[in-house]
């Protein structure tokens, strides 16, 4: 049985480092430790809580350059949105460090006067999170700052492929003085270590970030315990470019969001639809944008697109473009690879499709590549249709400078995130999750600290 995480850089294929895996004896007692640490951390006041989380982040900014490297060695995302990814990780910790001094109660006004109602909000207990590879750093602070914050204690499971940055987090979490077991970080694979976590009656709440199919999962396995659950799942982002767009800030802003970390972010512009009267035009000028897109390893300065993290999100990518390919879909650049299975990179070329129908499974399924598929509609009410016929409901895109459009697209589209004009909706004081199966709840501000406390209403009588 392999007890080491082999974390490989996949702009190379080569062995970044091996990360130990926990035992489930181990994980068993990092988590006896997190809830015996439970009572004491929250009972610390909030401004102290605040001036820790404060803490973690300035520690952290004083190691960016070194926590984007390992971050690129082992996601294989180009260094400057690694550099990017520490900056929006570490807001989150700020943000939340000052929403812990605002975790408000309230008192009720009483059914009769010999009574007094009092309202309070109190931390929900152990927190066990489970992150993807994506966005190593910030999908892992910005579950552990609310939940630090709310007064919880905190465990959690790095994907495989991306471990290094985490574990460099926590390490500076206790540089900065947060108790070792307030916060703690165990590895190993994801089936193994769930099915602990979700067996746990310790844990009281679980919150993922990932897959549809494990987020699935972890609801059923929470079942038993009744744990508080927060889910951010799968995402299809349609992009719909109205016949009144400002053309070239669409075109700029769908680009912004589809080619991030190769097109692998729940958010990325996933399927475009452009009113038939300018979808000539418009898929011209991105391919003319999307030609100059330099693809290569993370940590060369010219690179603007790196690999994909591994073999099975290639093939994933790969199928959906040959599929469209048989389909009918025609290539306006791209469709290249520079792939080596042995080694274990994996480089797609962004391409753009166009002559792109429902039918084809790069609209029905999340991509997770730096691929854009183009249809037209003729009404708004055909591109809502197409644009709402999915089992997801994470982010949407529209363009439009007219306010009736706007309004219209904004009311219809459901989806949790809806981005007006704007192709990077992300942000620490925003609330960010999705609808249907993209998810429960949301991550991000003054929503993202409400999963991790309990409602405790006290009646005093006999006044
Ligand atoms: P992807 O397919 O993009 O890697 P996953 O949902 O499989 O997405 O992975 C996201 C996170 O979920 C990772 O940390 C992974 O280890 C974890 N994971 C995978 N399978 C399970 C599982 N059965 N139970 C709990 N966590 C899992």
């Amino acid at each position: 049985m392999t007890t080491v995480l082999h974390v490989i850089n996949p702009a190379t294929g080569e062995l970044v480092e091996d990360v130990k895996i926990n035992s489930e004896e181990q994980i068993k007692a990092a988590i006896e430790r997190g809830h015996r640490s439970f009572k004491q951390w929250a009972k610390i006041n909030a401004h102290e809580r605040a001036r820790l989380l404060k803490k973690w982040s300035d520690t952290i900014q004083s190691n960016k350059e070194e926590i984007a490297r390992v971050m690129t060695l082992e996601s294989g995302k180009p260094l400057r949105e690694s550099l990017g990814e520490v900056d929006y990780a570490t807001s989150y910790i700020d943000w939340y460090a000052e929403e812990s001094k605002r975790l408000y109660g309230r008192t009720i006004p009483a059914n009769t006067e010999s009574k007094r109602i009092v309202v309070s909000r109190q931390p929900v207990g152990l927190v066990a999170a489970i992150t993807p590879w994506n966005f190593p750093a910030a999908m892992m602070t910005r579950k552990a700052a609310p939940a630090l914050a709310a007064g919880c204690t905190f465990i959690v499971k790095p994907a495989e492929d991306t471990p290094l940055t985490t574990i460099k987090l926590v390490e500076l979490a206790y540089e900065a003085g947060i108790p070792k077991d307030v916060m703690q970080c165990v590895n190993g694979y994801g089936s193994n270590v769930g099915k602990v976590f979700t067996d746990s009656k310790y844990i009281r709440k679980i919150t993922f970030t990932g897959s549809t199919p494990v987020g699935k999962l972890l609801i059923k396995n929470s079942a038993d315990t009744i744990k508080h659950i927060s889910m951010e799942l799968g995402g299809h982002a349609p992009v719909i470019v109205a016949e009144d767009a400002d053309l070239d800030l669409a075109v700029a802003q769908t680009f912004a969001s589809k080619f991030r970390n190769a097109g692998q972010t729940c958010i990325c512009a996933n399927r475009v639809l452009v009113h038939e009267s300018i979808a000539k035009e418009f898929a011209e000028k991105l391919t003319e944008e999307v030609k100059k897109l330099k693809v290569g390893n993370g940590l060369d300065e010219e690179t603007k697109v790196g690999p994909l993290i591994n073999e099975k999100g290639f093939d994933k990518v790969v199928s959906h473009v040959e599929d469209a390919i048989d389909k009918g879909a025609q290539v306006l650049c791209g469709n290249e690879y520079n792939a080596n299975r042995e080694k274990g990179y994996y480089f797609v070329y962004p391409t753009i499709l166009t002559n792109v129908n429902t039918e084809m499974k790069i609209m029905q399924e999340e991509t997770f590549g730096p691929i854009v598929p183009i249809t037209t509609f003729s009404t708004l009410e055909e591109a809502v249709e197409i644009a709402n016929s999915t089992q997801y409901g994470l982010a949407s895109y529209f363009f439009t400078n007219d306010y009736r459009t706007g309004t219209y697209l904004y009311e219809q589209l459901n989806f949790g995130i809806v981005s007006w004009n704007d192709g990077n909706p992300s942000a620490a004081n925003v609330p960010f999750g999705g609808m249907k199966e993209s998810g429960l709840g949301r991550e991000g501000g003054m929503e993202g600290i409400e999963p991790y406390l309990e409602t405790k209403y006290l009646s005093i009588g006999g006044i």
